[in-house]
Parts: structure tokens; C-alpha cells; sequence
């Protein structure tokens, strides 16, 4: 598979195309951004582990029958992936009311929901990602009703996989991001819809279970320091700490032995 020119670079991913015009390669970057690039770093190592972490979750909730883009991983930073038309709209799942939501309406911290709320913004960065009712999506015709009916219940599923994964591995899922997008089936002749973009500590809140130390994003976006040992903390968990990473061995003050698996 050749890697040809950069279709699209966002904030934490760049997106080249390939010789075949149905598939492009997604790298996964070390920069980190909040609060609509106000604030902005490189966290050494962070794109490492969001690819291999995302490989993982992709790889199970595939096998649990959410069909998503990755075909597989390339490399430390890179995967290949189907290319999708993406819905413009981040499709935001919470369990534990925290972050825009506690904000928005005073609701408090930690709050456990009835059951999982979905929200949805439109993806616009200069518009900073606002909230929008279903209604708003139809209206503007970012997708069709029958599409979000179909959206909506892959999502609570994969909410139920996701934390699943996480509950055996000692982590509460508290919210989370996806992205979802149109692709080519040749078997079928037509588009469908598949889980696209990445599931990793970038775009989910995970606390751990019984300390409820973040090991997410919001420890880049709240400068609790440790942000690489987070995520290295999460992918040590699952089981697939990446290989010859150089990142420090240090977790939270702890020297942890870092096991190196083959693939
Ligand atoms: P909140 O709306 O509370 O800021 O975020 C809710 C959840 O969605 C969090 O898990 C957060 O990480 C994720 N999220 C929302 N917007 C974005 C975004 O633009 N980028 C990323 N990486 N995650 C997002």
C-alpha cells in the first residue's frame, strides 16, 4: 500500500491518501489541543498509543458486530483505514455528568444519569462544536432521520461495549466521543454507515474505578501533569503496552514494569 499525499491534517490525526481510492491512511499525531486550540502541546508518545489503543477498541467492537473503517494497523502511528464521508456532527455519549454538561446547566459532578444521554454538536471549530437538537440536523441536512435512528442505537451499543471493556480492566466510562461516516461496499453496491475516527483517552473520560483518578484528555486540559502515564496506564490495563516506546517507565510515581507483546 503506498502512502500518497496528505489529504486532510485536524488537530490530532493527518489523513493521506493511497493508491487505492476507497482507502486512506490515518497518523495519529503527539499534539494535544483544548478548548478550540486555545491551548496547545506535544505530549511525546501520546499518538503511539491513541493508534494502538484505538486499534484495540476498533478490533473488539468490530468483532461485537459495530462495523467501523479500520482495516489495520500499520505501524507505531499509522493505520489503514476505509475512507468515510463524515457526518459533521460529534455524537457525544455520558454516563457521569462532568465537563460542558456540569457547566450547561449546573447539573452536578458526578451525577450518575438514568441512563446514557446522547448529545450532538455540529463539527465546526470556528463555531466552537456547538450543541444541536436532532431537529437541527435534519433540518440542514447533515444526516436523515432513518440515519440517526440507526446512529443512535450503534451508539448506546457501543456504550455498552465500551464500558464493559473498561469495567474489567478497572476504569469507569464516564463520557465519550465518536464520529461516524459513509463508505463504499463494494459486496453490497451501496454506502454504509460505519464507526469512523479514533476511541482512545483523546476523545473519552476515564476514571479509575476505585480512585477516580482521571486517565483522560482532562489531564492535558486541567494541567494535572502525568498525561503520557495516563494513557500508558490505560493501554498497560488492556494488555498492549506498544513496543519499543521510549516513554518514561514512571506511572504516577510508581515504577511499573513495562511488558513489550509482539503482535
Ligand atoms: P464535554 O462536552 O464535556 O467537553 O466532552 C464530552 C466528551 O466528549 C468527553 O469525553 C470529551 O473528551 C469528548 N469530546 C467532546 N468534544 C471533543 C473534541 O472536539 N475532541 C475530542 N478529542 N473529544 C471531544
Amino acid at each position: 500500500m503506498n502512502k500518497g499525499n496528505k489529504l486532510y491534517e485536524g488537530k490530532a490525526k493527518i489523513i493521506y491518501e493511497t493508491n487505492d481510492k476507497y482507502l486512506v491512511i490515518q497518523h495519529f499525531k503527539d499534539d494535544a489541543t483544548a478548548f478550540n486550540n486555545l491551548k496547545k502541546a506535544k505530549v511525546e508518545g501520546k499518538g503511539v498509543l491513541n493508534n494502538r489503543i484505538s486499534e484495540y477498541i476498533l478490533t473488539n467492537l468490530g468483532q461485537c458486530g459495530i462495523k467501523n473503517h479500520l482495516i489495520k494497523r500499520l505501524n507505531m502511528r499509522e493505520q489503514l483505514i476505509k475512507k468515510a464521508e463524515i457526518f459533521p456532527i460529534e455524537f457525544i455519549v455520558r454516563n457521569i455528568a462532568t465537563g460542558s454538561l456540569t457547566k450547561r446547566l449546573n447539573i452536578p459532578e458526578g451525577t450518575v444519569l438514568d441512563k446514557p444521554l446522547l448529545e450532538y454538536c455540529y463539527k465546526k471549530d470556528e463555531l466552537q462544536d456547538p450543541l444541536v437538537s436532532k431537529e437541527h440536523i435534519y433540518s440542514f441536512g447533515w444526516a436523515t432521520e432513518d440515519e440517526i435512528k440507526l446512529i443512535d442505537s450503534m451508539t448506546l451499543r457501543i456504550n455498552d461495549l465500551l464500558s464493559g471493556i473498561f469495567r474489567g480492566i478497572g476504569i469507569k466510562l464516564i463520557d465519550f466521543k465518536i464520529e461516524y461516516g459513509k463508505v463504499w461496499n463494494e459486496s453490497l453496491k451501496k454506502k454504509e454507515i460505519v464507526l469512523a475516527d479514533e476511541i482512545s483517552p483523546d476523545t473519552c473520560r476515564l476514571w479509575d474505578i476505585k480512585t477516580e483518578r482521571k486517565l483522560d484528555k482532562d489531564r492535558f486540559r486541567k494541567d494535572l501533569g502525568n498525561v503520557i502515564q495516563a494513557y500508558q496506564e490505560v493501554a498497560r490495563r488492556l494488555g498492549i503496552m506498544p513496543e519499543e516506546t521510549n516513554i518514561s517507565e514512571v506511572n504516577f510515581g510508581k515504577t511499573v514494569p513495562i511488558k513489550l507483546k509482539k503482535k
